[in-house]
């Protein structure tokens, strides 16, 4: 019997993981919105977790906040609960639950390819493993980062005169991508959307090397020229975009290796960039981690359990 149900509830101390809704005490693996909620009335996560919260939701955005550093182990009412990076965007934590002997991590949204904008993922022997599976299919296997960031700079070589508009989630793709530009050698200003500079300028005191960076305002959005831009997906194609005039759009994704969905979102220039661990990643962690039974959540769930099950593993999917 599993002391963790499948809502990512713990009764024993009435918490919950990434709760949906807002809840007595909730543990948050990280701060992207489908995972991070406002309103909770006791949240426990890591410091750049709770910091990104407050400039999403605002600073009162739950009751009360306990700050957890990564490998500390807290103990409420027989349960241990320690976070370990997940290696996904800052601040984001894998969830071990020990009971008595018993172990079960979960791993939130997880990537064990090295990203400088994010702590590297760790991995962590369990019982279970409660694993996501966004791209829990064979056909995904995401390419190198830094060489699908070259085609960027080569698309600006050859046409230095188009703005290159790259849609990236504004929390953790978008900062990537800049610090792999950076790590490319390209030096000059990046124009950003402007739901991006908050969190820009926290990454930025965190001592994560962005470069230069510039806000795209209504004084400067008709005069980019040859200019690198990023805005969130949903910005594209909207009357802001509009304004930027002889411009490549680009997407940076793991969809992107699906060659029907930039076709189908009138994407130039696809980047296959993702924050999520690909069919190697998630099979490889699932064997390091000696997991004896594996339950699968977020995402492509049949092919990841069928997978384990010719592996000789237990699985099965979190909501079935
Ligand atoms: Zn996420």
């Amino acid at each position: 019997m599993l002391f963790l149900n499948h809502n990512l509830f713990i009764p024993s101390i009435n918490a919950y993981i990434d709760p949906k809704y807002p809840v007595d005490k909730a543990i948050i693996t990280h701060a992207h919105a489908d995972h991070a909620k406002p309103n909770h009335k006791n949240v426990l996560a890591t410091e750049d977790t709770i910091n990104i919260m407050k400039i999403r939701y605002g600073e009162n955005c739950a009751k009360k906040f306990q700050i957890i550093k990564y490998g500390e182990r807290i103990y409420i009412d027989g349960i241990y609960i320690t976070l370990f990076p997940a290696g996904h965007i800052l601040g984001s934590a894998q969830v071990l639950l020990e009971k008595k002997d018993y172990k079960i991590l979960v791993t939130g949204d997880y990537k064990t390819t090295l990203d400088k904008t994010s702590q590297k993922f760790e991995l962590v022997k369990t019982n279970t493993l409660v694993t996501e599976a966004t791209f829990g299919l064979p056909i995904f296997c995401h390419p190198r980062p830094i060489e699908e960031t070259k085609k960027i700079i080569n698309s600006l070589k050859s046409k230095p005169h188009s703005n290159h508009l790259i849609g990236a989630y504004s929390l953790g793709k978008a900062q990537r991508i800049i610090s792999l530009l950076r790590e490319l050698g390209y030096s000059k200003q990046i124009y950003i959307h402007g739901s991006m500079t908050k969190i820009n300028n926290y990454y930025l005191s965190k001592k994560i090397n962005l470069g230069k960076y510039i806000q795209v305002d209504k004084n400067n959005i008709n005069s980019l020229k040859g200019e690198i831009i990023l805005a969130p997906p949903s910005a594209l194609k909207d009357i802001w975009s509009r304004k930027i005039s002889n411009k490549i759009i680009g997407m940076a994704s793991g969809w992107m290796n699906v060659k029907q969905r930039a076709k189908q979102k009138l994407i130039e220039l696809p980047i296959i960039i993702s924050d999520h661990a690909d069919w190697n990643e998630l099979t490889k962690t699932i064997l390091d981690t000696e997991a004896e039974k594996v339950l699968i959540t977020h995402g492509q769930e049949e092919c990841l359990k069928y997978w384990c099950k010719k592996n000789g593993i237990d699985a099965e999917a979190l909501n079935p």
